[in-house]
């Protein structure tokens, strides 16, 4: 029996380290591509349009919406973020296994539109404490977004077992070990250890 997934998704309250564990494992599996989501938030300075992330004004997110061209979307912090059809269909196609960093509830959505082919992750972070040094550490928000993103991590933290996998993102080597394995174990579909016949 195959245990192949081919699309890997991650979700996590925002600081707790998704980004790093999927730049990570995008470093390792040259297999792997970043399914680039739809926002309508302003960009970060460092972002790049088309690789972290299209940038879109909200009447144009709201025409896509319209054609269809999301597989699933939220709202989320004020403004809307999505998955757009044309990065996972053309990745899949090609064979190619896909990288997702979307919310919790975008994570649900993509098991629901794809069952049998995703392997979701929840990066958690050691503490709601820690969760909130990490973002300040970061300098990308104010503070006013980062009390925001801290009250809806609570929220987040409760459908951790919705997931297949919970990594507790406490030492980052650690963390980043054990995503690989999973990549290893689920999407390469290769076994961990060599078997009795070939240690013979
Ligand atoms: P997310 O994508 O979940 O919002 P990031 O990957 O941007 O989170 O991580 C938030 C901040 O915390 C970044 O500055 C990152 O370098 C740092 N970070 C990530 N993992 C760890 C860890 N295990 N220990 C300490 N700092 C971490
Ligand atoms: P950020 O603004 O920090 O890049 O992302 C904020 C939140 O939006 C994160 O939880 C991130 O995972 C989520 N997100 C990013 N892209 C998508 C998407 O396409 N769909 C959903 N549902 N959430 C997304």
């Amino acid at each position: 029996m195959s245990s192949k997934k081919h699309l890997v998704v991650l979700s996590a309250p925002s600081g707790a380290g998704k980004t790093t564990v999927a730049r990570h494992l995008l470093a390792t599996f040259p297999q792997l591509r970043f399914s680039v989501s739809a926002t309508t938030r302003p960009m970060r300075d460092g972002e790049v349009n088309g690789r972290d992330y299209f940038f879109l004004q909200r009447d144009e997110f709201r025409d896509a919406i319209q054609r269809g061209d999301l597989i699933e979307y939220e709202e989320i912090f004020g403004n809307y973020y999505g998955t757009l059809r044309s990065s996972v269909s053309e990745a899949v196609q090609r064979g190619d296994f896909v990288v997702f960093d979307v919310d919790v509830k975008g994570a649900v959505s993509l098991r629901a539109a794809f069952p049998d082919d995703t392997l979701l992750m929840f990066v958690a972070p050691p503490s709601l404490d820690v969760l909130a040094t990490r973002l300040r550490s970061r300098h990308t928000e104010t503070e006013e977004q980062i009390h925001l993103r801290l009250a809806r991590a609570e929220m987040e933290m409760g459908h951790q077992d919705q997931f297949d996998v919970v990594l507790v993102n406490d030492d980052l080597e650690t963390t980043v070990r054990r995503a690989e394995e999973l990549v290893r174990e689920h999407v390469e579909g290769a076994p961990q250890q060599p078997s009795l016949f070939e240690r013979d």
